[in-house]
């Protein structure tokens, strides 16, 4: 939808953001110049105008730089034609030779949930194989499968406004500070507001999220179900059931609490599973089983494990006994990791789902959807899930594959096993809006896909909230909408009369109508309301929840609190959970768990986050998370590298010790990708275990074993071109403004490395004006290249990192169109005129670091606001504001709350 223009040649257009499962509203302005800037939509009722650090960068991730803007066949650019031509002839080839089957699609919690449909529709229904799956798989199957379980139905019971109106928030397995920033910030402006709102945290570590604790409970990983046996019980003799609700709306509650009292009959036993102390479960228990208004809200500490649906399924238990659920301020809260899982969900483009919250589970269903899209080949039985997907690849099962929107070469745990199973595959097909991923890398043909701000359809929320993304400029080049590419495919194929779509409102309608079809409540997705919208009401739809049947006159926002579910028998299940370890313990040869997760500023495998240079300021370098204790024993020095193996595959991090991990445990982020580091993709060391119910991956329990690297030397590297490291023992990369930043270490004295480094500049750049410094005796090697009066390339070697420049020094140097004396002596000192920037960025809206916030604070700011008023830190997004708490209580204590220096 368009809004007035602002200012000759703008336009503002409302959409949403690509990010996380928030889903919140933008307003994005576009110039005629193609720039855009965005801000917060006041209007949507998921941020109310708020926007974290990703969702405000969003109009920084446009340029052309990287962009795949052609079809390509075998690396060759091509046309369209010729490219869907042989897209579908190889897939009838291969379906001829090995069956329908033999032919897969793997999806994207990134797509619209019009490109999801259709590519469901496509492969499900008229290719008639059963192997699509999506990466939400990784994100959000367990919770999937729990709610199944429960309630009969995928269904999040609750709304956002819910966290408002809590008493008591519940945060499991959640960093939300900065995995769903906008939600936890809903919360911290509600607990300014009203102070009794009490939260809990539990999580093995101590992240952001504790910054607003009344408790915070580091269980052991994977012990959360034992945690909520536990309270099961507790709630149970302590008299907190809603004997009434039970009564009439649930069964099987015996069951359960018989299993949950066998397995955790007292606090003391729980303690000793989950490694806590018995007074702080008891703290929980008690503040659980007192307050009626309480929300869990769960994520991917949860999901991401091999008993993830057992753990899910423990939490809705709590919340069923108590009859607290789908009430204002009360339920069991999944918060999706993508900013469409929800969406995919709703298609069924999972691989044990077929359309339309409709499974292969009865034959009613699987008749249904074959009729409504006159699909005779249509698969009928479930395919197989992520994990299991990529086996059947490496196995030859599967001989085709389109990739759409996603990096499983990354992102799936054993990813080194992945990459090497497409690079076998005999035809892979990959869509994505960039051309150099690490699974292009294994592409035979690929296709240039829409990104955010040129892609148009709708994204469903955590909230059940679907919105409209709407284009903010053209596709550039040859980029074009999935939904457009399948179609064609699909016409190529014989279909062309099924996939005849003008446009996504005709996908939409289409979709919506399937969700109402032969739908007489057993299904609780229904949009029958907005089935028959014309286009242009499809273009101005306001967001709205879903259950909207055609017979509603608004859509229902929470369900389940009139006891109503949507099983056979109408009737809430609990499920009995046994609690029991993650598969893979630590053993003598691997002592430690890895667990992984995310950064404040970056998504997935950065391929969006990674083009904003603000966003990679706050963390330029994947870390390796160690306690202090478990970092002496491994003899490994803060700031130094660490070499991580498991059974599965290695990496090598810079180490930060920290007291925030638990003791025997290690965190690495997963964003660092091949075409990013030597040896960051962490995901190649994790284990492929999936939950038995869920097929979701054990992502968050690996055991590992660590070792110190040798490096002889700490290099800091800008470059205006990106490099080709290869033969480099470690670098990582992010994207500067104007230039490429990389963080470099090697086992060759510092000379040896100043020769190899002055090789690759001399390569680089041509003709250049050479300025060097050397102090061998001291180790530091400096040298920059300028030409055309601006710098082209710098490197600083030093024998270790507090012989280095700090980052952002040379980098904003690369800026200048002209380089004057004073700038060209500022270079080689590693610094730019008229700043002192010290550490990392901290607030990255306004480009505050941390020796400036240290010096604010030291000359007498003491709250976060008078930090805003000095230097403007945490005053747009405020994703920095529990930093900037944690660093005004360092200084009010003088202690360092265990923050490594390989963040400073
Ligand atoms: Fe985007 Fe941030 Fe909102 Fe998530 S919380 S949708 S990343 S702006």
């Amino acid at each position: 939808m368009l809004l007035q223009p602002v200012a000759r040649g703008q336009q503002i257009v409302r959409t949403t953001c690509a990010y996380c499962g928030v889903g919140c509203g933008l307003l994005a302005t576009s110039d005629e110049h193609g720039s855009v800037t965005v801000v917060g939509d006041p209007q949507h009722p998921a941020n109310f105008g708020r926007l974290c650090s990703k969702g405000s960068a969003l109009g920084e991730t446009l340029g052309l730089d990287g962009r795949l803007l052609a079809p390509e066949i075998d690396g060759r650019p091509a046309g369209w034609d010729e490219t869907l031509d042989r897209v579908a002839g190889r897939f009838q080839e291969v379906i001829a030779a090995h069956g329908r089957d033999a032919v897969a699609f793997y999806v994207s919690g990134q797509l619209l949930t019009e490109d999801y449909y259709v590519a469901n529709k496509l492969l499900k229904g008229f290719i008639g194989s059963r192997h699509l799956d999506t990466n939400s798989r990784l994100c959000m199957a367990s919770s999937v499968t729990g709610h199944r379980r429960a309630f009969g139905s995928d269904t999040v019971p609750g709304v956002y406004e819910d966290l408002e109106q809590a008493d008591l928030i519940v945060l499991v397995g959640s960093n939300l500070a900065w995995c769903h920033p906008i939600l936890f910030q809903r919360i911290v402006a509600e607990r300014e507001r009203r102070p009794t709102l009490r939260v809990v945290v539990i999580d093995p570590r101590r992240t952001a999220t504790c910054d607003i604790a009344d408790l915070h409970l580091p269980l052991v990983a994977g012990s959360d179900v034992a945690l909520f046996n536990g309270l099961l019980v507790h709630l149970h003799d302590v008299g907190a059931a809603d004997r009434t609700f039970v009564n009439r709306h649930t069964s099987d509650v015996d069951q359960a609490l018989a299993t949950a009292r066998a397995t955790m009959p007292d606090v003391e036993t729980v303690a000793r599973f989950c490694g806590l102390a018995s007074a702080d479960i008891a703290a929980f228990f008690a503040l659980f089983a007192q307050t009626e208004k309480t929300v869990t809200v769960y994520s991917q500490g949860v999901n991401q494990s091999s008993a993830g649906t057992d753990k899910v399924n423990a939490i809705i238990n709590a919340h069923l006994l108590t009859g607290r659920i789908g009430r204002a301020g009360m339920g069991p809260f999944s918060v999706t990791g993508q900013p469409n899982a929800m969406g995919g969900r709703e298609v069924g483009a999972l691989a044990n789902q077929l359309a339309a919250h409709m499974t292969y589970d009865d034959t009613a269903s699987v008749d249904r959807v074959r009729r409504f899209w006159n699909a005779p080949h249509l698969a009928i039985s479930g395919g197989h899930k992520a994990v299991d997907l990529f086996r059947a690849i490496e196995a030859g099962e599967i001989k085709a594959i389109w990739i759409m929107a996603t990096n499983p070469a990354v992102s799936l745990p054993d990813a080194g096993r992945v990459a090497r199973a497409l690079e076998a595959c005999d035809f892979v097909v990959v869509s994505d809006f960039v051309r150099d991923t690490d699974t292009a890398r294994h592409a035979d043909v690929l296709l240039p896909a829409a990104g955010w701000g040129e892609k148009d359809g709708t994204v469903t929320n955590s909230e059940r909230r679907i919105s409209r993304q709407r284009p903010v400029r053209p596709a550039p080049g040859l980029a074009r909408p999935d939904w457009w590419a399948l179609s064609e495919v699909a016409r190529r194929m014989g279909f062309a009369e099924s996939f005849a779509y003008r446009g996504p409102g005709d996908i939409f309608r289409e979709h919506a109508r399937l969700s109402a079809f032969e739908n007489d409540g057993a299904r609780a997705f229904n949009i029958g309301a907005v089935a028959d919208i014309s286009d242009s009401a499809y273009d101005a739809l306001e967001p709205f929840h879903w259950p909207w049947r055609a017979d509603q006159d608004a859509p229902r926002r929470r369900l389940f609190g009139d006891g109503t579910f949507v099983t056979p028998d109408g009737r809430g299940r609990f499920v009995a959970v046994t609690p029991r370890a993650p598969r893979h313990a630590a053993t003598d040869e691997f002592p430690l768990i890895l667990n992984t997760g995310r950064y404040r500023d970056q998504w997935h495998t950065m391929t969006r986050t990674g083009r904003a240079a603000r966003l990679s300021t706050h963390r330029p370098e994947p870390l390796l998370a160690i306690h202090s204790h478990d970092a002496a024993r491994y003899d490994l020095v803060d700031g130094d590298l660490a070499r991580i193996e498991s059974r599965w595959g290695t990496a090598t991090l810079r180490v930060s010790v920290t007291t925030d991990q638990r003791p025997g445990t290690v965190f690495a982020p997963m964003h660092w990708t091949g075409t990013l580091s030597a040896a960051g993709r962490v995901n190649e060391m994790v284990n492929p275990q999936t939950d038995p119910h869920s097929g979701q991956p054990e992502l968050k329990a690996t055991p590992v074993r660590v070792s110190p690297v040798l490096a002889r030397w700490q290099g800091l590297v800008l470059s205006r071109q990106k490099l080709a490291l290869d033969g480099h023992a470690y670098w990582v990369a992010v994207r500067g403004a104007d230039h490429w930043c990389y963080e470099m270490a090697g086992p060759e004295t510092p000379h040896a490395a100043w020769e190899k480094l002055a090789a690759l500049a001399t390569a680089t750049v041509s003709s250049a004006e050479w300025l060097q410094y050397r102090d061998p005796a001291a180790g530091r090697l400096r040298a920059a290249l300028v030409a055309g009066e601006r710098l082209q390339f710098a490197f600083y070697i030093a024998a270790d990192a507090t012989g280095l420049p700090s980052r952002s020094g040379p980098a904003a140097l690369f800026d200048h169109q002209r380089l004057a004396v004073d700038q060209r002596r500022a270079i080689l000192a590693g610094r730019s005129l008229g700043q002192g920037i010290q550490g990392p960025v901290v607030c990255a809206c306004h480009g505050v670091d941390r020796g400036a916030i240290e010096l604010a604070i030291a000359s007498g700011c003491r709250t976060t606001r008078a930090l805003g008023e000095r230097l403007r830190a945490g005053t747009n997004c405020g994703s920095c504001l529990p930093e900037l708490r944690a660093l005004l209580a360092e200084q009010a204590t003088g202690s360092h709350h265990g923050k490594s220096k390989a963040f400073a």
